[in-house]
């Protein structure tokens, strides 16, 4: 059965679900996509460093509470979340072709596109087979005996310092931060908490190597000009993050140098007209939740107009 609406939303993290609030408070016909737990990406990295930064009005709120809320704003409108992944669209006519992983399809007039961003993964032997297991992007999300385990925390900027810091300061393991470049570039806040914990800094730092059969055993990187191998029972892998497009690629749409989508900073529309990319995906800085939602007010209050 095909569907058709105005709005498709792609992606209920901070930036769709404000979105979502907006399409409903100018009684749009919309869909709010999402293929994981909505929020989880937000309440995953603030509960890291335990409550969210610079969100007015929500000082001492974890990520979870925080997520919480906004889903509660959503019920409150009686916002539904259509639970499917988005894996193709293109564009018929003066419309766009929605195709999902349950096989449905939708046709709508215009795209939000708000699915943020993927943690990066490394491309060496060992990452896969281990990955869910022994290696992780987040730190809040498993549970995990650390009684006498060495820890290596890769990426020395906020999302590696932060999960170096959540792991020296509420568990036994001995953690080993590594950093590629010559220096960590956290903000100085997150440095400031570092330098209080017992966490090791390796910096210039490449690792190319994952070692183990059953479990993760070591890992080995070169350090400056020398070879290093370091035990190694959990890995937490902080080395960036990319955008979740893919299911764009036959719309062509204009991205960045990092992969970003490139948005009219005034409106939120893309190369494509009528496609909006808002939060975490487009180009604009900074990268956060006050962000992510300012965006999606944007791009209804814009799509509203031509609608
Ligand atoms: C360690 C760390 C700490 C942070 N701390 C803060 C902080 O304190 N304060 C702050 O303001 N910001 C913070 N941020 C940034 C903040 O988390 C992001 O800016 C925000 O989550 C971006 O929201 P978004 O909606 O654009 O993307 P996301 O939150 O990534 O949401 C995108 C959603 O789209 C879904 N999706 C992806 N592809 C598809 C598809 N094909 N079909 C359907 N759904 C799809 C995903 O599952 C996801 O739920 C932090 C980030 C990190 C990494």
């Amino acid at each position: 059965m095909t569907n058709f609406i105005d709005v498709a939303i792609i992606g209920a993290g901070p930036a769709g679900m404000a979105a979502a609030v907006d399409a409903e408070n100018n009684r749009l016909n919309f869909v709010l996509f999402e293929n994981n737990k909505s929020g989880w990406y937000a309440e995953y990295s603030i509960n890291q460093h335990y409550t969210v930064d610079g969100y007015l009005g929500a000082y001492n709120t974890t990520g979870t509470e925080l997520v919480e809320s906004f889903k509660k704003h959503l019920d409150s409108k009686g916002i539904s979340i259509t639970p499917k992944k988005v894996e193709a669209v293109k564009k018929h006519e003066d419309n766009f072709v929605i195709s999902c992983d349950d096989g449905s399809m939708y046709i709508a007039r215009f795209l939000v596109i708000a699915s943020g961003t993927t943690p990066k993964k490394l491309y060496i032997e060992n990452y896969d087979k281990f990955f869910g297991k022994y290696i992780f992007n987040f730190v809040c999300k498993e549970d995990l005996d650390y009684e006498g385990k060495n820890v290596v925390v890769l990426g020395g900027r906020n999302s590696g310092a932060t999960t170096a810091i959540f792991l020296a300061n509420n568990t036994s393991a001995n953690v080993t931060l590594i950093e590629r470049d010559s220096t960590l570039n956290a903000t100085r806040k997150y440095l400031e908490r570092l330098a209080k914990t017992r966490v090791k800094a390796i910096t210039s730092a490449t690792v190319y190597r994952i070692n183990g059969d059953d479990k993760l055993t070591s890992v080995d990187m070169v350090v400056g000009n020398k070879s290093l191998t370091i035990p190694c029972d959990y890995l937490f892998c902080s080395i960036g993050m990319k955008p979740n497009l893919k299911y764009l690629n036959v719309l062509e749409i204009a991205t960045d140098s990092l992969g970003r989508i490139v948005v009219d900073p005034l409106t939120m529309e893309s190369s494509i007209p009528n496609v909006y990319a808002i939060g975490d995906i487009n180009q604009l800085l900074p990268k956060q939740v006050s962000n992510a939602t300012a965006n999606g007010k944007t791009a209804i209050y814009f799509i509203n107009k031509k609608i």
